[in-house]
């Protein structure tokens, strides 16, 4: 089985206790208990040496609470139990301790149970922080089932908003001895990639895959294959991988949602062979997109570090 960063099996959601709010009040309490600070997206890293998250026990984290930062329950993992903590506009005195870095920075470092955690948290309190107001009526909602849910206080309403995450297809374009990568228009110079495309309401994943390819580059697939999938936080997504097979190799890049796109060959892609001036390289190592590459050519990727 594929198991990218930022999934990790290791964390009990435990979701059968969200409901129970005396256990949720015991377990903010208790001495096993974690707490995962976000402040704008941004999580606590000590970044000396093997960066390594931060996480807040004790008197540091209840003052948080008190003064009313959001707890979100995340689960367990062996004997330890974490909550996501929303220092956003908190003063949080953060010497010695580490620093708010966008996971983004760190997380191929990390270990796949830490990466995961933080993304989880992170993932969390960007939804929270996006939906204090009802979408149906527009009252103030209220925190509820431990944080895995938000409910309208307008009587007459009374809507349940519960924490989304959006599905993305990506996938790697194939043809023959061939792959199609593509650089989107906010890409770092030099990076290719995957294409990749958000699903639309009403679309089967298949159904995105072909229509996003169509729309970039002007090609039919067929042959469209399951790979695996990996949550990305950054903000809101899921990403569901896949491998398709190209009908043509005839490209027409639509400038307006690509910059470029080429074809390129095995051979072309071997480390060796890479133009060392900045002017191609892949994708970042924590992300699907690379995983697809990397498993297309042959050459595992290798699995993450795990804890
Ligand atoms: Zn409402």
């Amino acid at each position: 089985m594929h198991r990218n960063p930022y999934s990790s099996a290791e964390i009990d959601r435990a979701s059968h206790h969200r409901e129970d709010d005396d256990h949720i009040e015991d377990l903010l309490v208790g001495s096993r208990t974690k707490f995962v600070p976000v402040d704008n997206e941004r999580n606590l890293v000590n970044k000396h040496g093997q960066p390594q998250p931060v996480f807040l026990q004790g008197m540091m984290a209840r003052a948080l609470i008190r003064g009313g930062a959001t707890t979100i329950f995340l689960g367990h993992v062996e004997e330890e139990t974490y909550f996501a903590l929303d220092v956003t506009g908190f003063e949080m005195p953060t010497e010695g301790l580490g620093e708010f870095v966008d996971l983004r920075q760190i997380g191929p470092l990390l270990f796949a149970r830490e990466g995961s955690i933080l993304a989880y948290a992170r993932g969390m309190t960007y939804w929270h922080r996006r939906h204090k107001f009802c979408g149906v009526c527009g009252a103030p909602t209220r925190i509820a089932k431990a944080g895995h849910e938000r409910v309208c206080t307008n009587e007459d309403c009374k809507a349940q908003h519960f924490p989304r995450t959006d599905p993305a297809v990506i996938m790697l374009v194939h043809h023959g001895d061939k792959c199609l990568l593509g650089r989107g228009r906010h890409f770092p110079r030099g990076m290719h990639s995957t294409l990749a495309g958000f699903v639309e309401p009403g679309e089967s994943f298949e159904d995105a895959v072909a229509r996003e390819v169509y729309e970039e580059v002007k090609v039919r697939v067929k042959n469209v294959r399951y790979h695996s999938s990996q949550p990305w936080p950054f903000p809101a997504s899921v990403m569901i991988g896949f491998h398709a097979e190209a009908e043509s190799t005839e490209i027409d890049v639509n400038q307006s949602e690509l910059e470029s796109a080429r074809w390129m060959s095995r051979e072309e892609l071997l480390p060796e062979n890479l133009p060392k001036d900045g002017s191609f390289f892949m994708p970042r190592k924590d992300s699907i997109a690379r995983r697809l590459i990397e498993d297309w050519l042959g050459h595992e990727a290798g699995p993450p570090p795990s804890a």
